[in-house]
């Protein structure tokens, strides 16, 4: 379905400049953006995917991943179409990828009010925009969320945290979870992944959804050898989660597993992964996790003071959480995240 844009300034000759994303476009009349699912039309933004869903699923939130909210609990996960990023090594490529003429072939309809029965009639908490960039559809997440939120269901968006901060403003009443991909920690790292340079503006983000709107916010990082494995730069990028979010903000250094244009990396080594893993608790990380590695024992939450096995996971979906109140039942640490005993 075809809706106008929500945030967007008319320029002179009919261009339009967009305020979804950070690449902030300016799109000439009869133009699409760069993500290929907005256009201008007589001098107007429309986003052509709302309501656009290429895939829905009920899902354990650990699979997002996302460890410290609700831990063992589903949310219906819906994805639409396009990118504004086109990673070469995207898990999602078919559908990050997709060419516009290919939309309605692609999709099936859902409303927002839609969505939220399939939620409810799913047994689901909550409901998470994932699978492609939630940012490009954008009305259709922020209808979706204030919906969600009177229903008493949760909200998480899985993104590149690359919204403008005007948007995220709009949506941030009504999001509880911010599940953010940092693909790096320097320019070179997201020019090669992402194709963009203005990366230090995501942390700007990541903050603001932390600081401003108070949203849950976990962080992960897919290491790619040779190309984001660098110990210094991630090193870094531990200290700023340390020093500008919070020691307490869980972080996933997930496995890379080669696909689409980097089908000629091999996988992570583990060693890698752990070693990392290593760094980021000796900068004073609390919560760090190695992904896409099943069963590592760097899935289950440990007690930052005591050690104590606090949350063990099994399969994303055999989850058995001991925290008491917030707290460790050993030694009372309180634990960081929101938890339902
Ligand atoms: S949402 Fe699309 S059109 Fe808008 S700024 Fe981002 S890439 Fe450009």
């Amino acid at each position: 379905m075809i809706v106008e844009s929500l945030l967007y300034e008319r320029l002179f000759n009919q261009a339009v400049r967009c305020h979804i994303c950070q690449h902030r476009c300016r799109i000439e009349e009869g133009k699409w953006g760069n993500c290929r699912t907005r256009i201008n039309k007589g001098g107007k933004l429309y986003s052509t995917i709302y309501g656009e869903v290429s895939t829905w699923r009920r899902a354990p939130i650990e699979i997002k991943p996302v460890y410290h909210y609700l831990p063992g609990s589903y949310a219906l996960s819906l994805g639409s179409l396009g990118c504004n990023f086109l990673c070469p090594g995207c898990q999602n490529w078919d559908i990050s990828f997709a060419r516009v003429e290919e939309f309605s072939k692609q999709t099936e309809y859902i409303s927002p009010d839609e969505s939220i029965r399939l939620a409810v009639k799913n047994e689901c908490s909550g409901i998470s925009w994932t699978y492609n960039e939630p940012t490009l559809w954008f009305e259709y997440t922020l209808h979706g969320a204030i919906l969600a939120k009177g229903k008493g269901l949760y909200t998480n968006y899985v993104t590149n945290g690359f919204i403008t901060p005007e948007a995220l403003d709009k949506i941030g009443p009504y999001l509880d979870v911010f599940r953010v991909d940092i693909k790096g920690f320097d320019k070179k790292t997201y020019s090669r992944i992402a194709h963009i340079t203005n990366w230090r503006r995501i942390l700007e983000v990541i903050q603001r959804a932390g600081r401003k709107w108070h949203m849950h916010v976990e962080l992960v990082t897919n290491i790619i050898p040779l190309i984001n494995d660098d110990p210094a730069h991630l090193k870094a990028l531990a200290q700023w989660i340390k020093n500008e979010l919070s020691s307490d903000t869980p972080w996933h250094i997930t496995r890379f597993y080669p696909n689409w244009r980097m089908s000629d990396i091999p996988p992570t080594p583990l060693k890698t992964l752990e070693t990392i893993c290593e760094i980021a608790l000796a900068e004073g990380l609390k919560y760090v996790y190695i992904g896409n590695v099943p069963d590592h024992q760097r899935n289950n939450t440990y007690c930052p003071k005591c050690g104590k096995t606090l949350i063990e996971r099994k399969n994303w979906d055999r989850v058995k959480c001991l925290i008491k109140g917030g707290t460790c039942p050993e030694c009372m640490e309180k634990i960081a995240g929101k938890f339902t005993s």
